[in-house]
């Protein structure tokens, strides 16, 4: 602990913000063991390195996939509904494993019997079709042509846009994250100041601090009585408002 009688200056608690980041260095690292680093990465690596014959998009999610990987995959929906394929060279986008026709796969357009005429081999990609920066068809039906020709071409590589903009984290956040209704005990965490007073305020207002009264109701036998003026329950209402000693 830096204690001075004048004001702390940064130099003086230098040594302890050493002190904590090293400690909280070495914590962070001891958060994983080695196994468990491994196990890590190997439970998301593994899987994407057998998507030989299949994107993200398309993988079939197996009993035998680690819960990691599962969840990454789950979230397939979310950013199907925000991302954009912006087609360049084609190089990277699979014509029917990639749901670049605005978040949609082709073969949810057509059958796959009419887009065999495009191409058999299901990791086949755009840049096939592309020349010089044009649609390019050769004895392709004139309706996958005309549907395949509204997407434009840009220069450069193959992206992917997160709502037509630039991903932001903010965003995409919000468009993941499951919203419920603002509790109206918001601002008392937020802007009470310590912690501490913000945890114990909102367990006030939710009734759930661990008083007498609300152990009884979890169904553990126990004397209840307020310990400061032994005249009532100690229940929420009585120990923070009603008792004469509460204020
Ligand atoms: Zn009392």
């Amino acid at each position: 602990m830096v204690i001075s009688l004048r004001g702390l200056k940064r130099l003086d608690c230098k040594p302890l913000i050493e002190k904590v980041e090293a400690a909280t260095t070495r914590w962070a690292g001891m958060n994983l063991s080695m196994a468990g680093r491994v196990e890590l990465i190997r439970s998301v690596i593994t899987p994407m390195r057998n998507l030989k014959k299949a994107t993200y998009w398309s993988v079939v999610p197996r009993a035998t996939h680690s819960i990691i990987w599962k969840s990454i995959v789950a979230l397939r929906e979310i950013l199907k509904t925000n991302c954009r394929f912006r087609i360049g060279d084609g190089e990277t986008i699979k014509l029917f494993l990639d749901p670049w026709c605005d978040g949609k796969f082709l073969s949810k357009e057509f059958s796959f019997r009419s887009l065999r005429a495009l191409a058999t081999d299901k990791s086949t990609a755009l840049s096939k079709f592309l020349l010089q920066g044009q649609w390019q068809f050769v004895d392709i039906p004139l309706q996958i042509q005309n549907y395949i020709q509204q997407f434009k071409i840009y220069r450069g590589e193959d992206t992917i846009l997160w709502q037509h903009n630039v991903f932001t984290y903010k965003v995409a956040w919000e468009a993941c994250r499951l919203s419920k209704p603002e509790v109206f005990w918001l601002s008392l965490i937020w802007t009470s100041g310590r912690p501490r007073w913000a945890v114990l305020g909102v367990l006030i207002l939710q009734n759930s601090v661990l008083t007498a009264s609300n152990v009884q109701r979890r169904g553990i036998s126990l004397a209840s009585r307020c310990c400061l003026c032994y005249n009532h329950k100690e229940s929420v209402d009585h120990l923070f408002v009603e008792c004469e000693y509460a204020w």
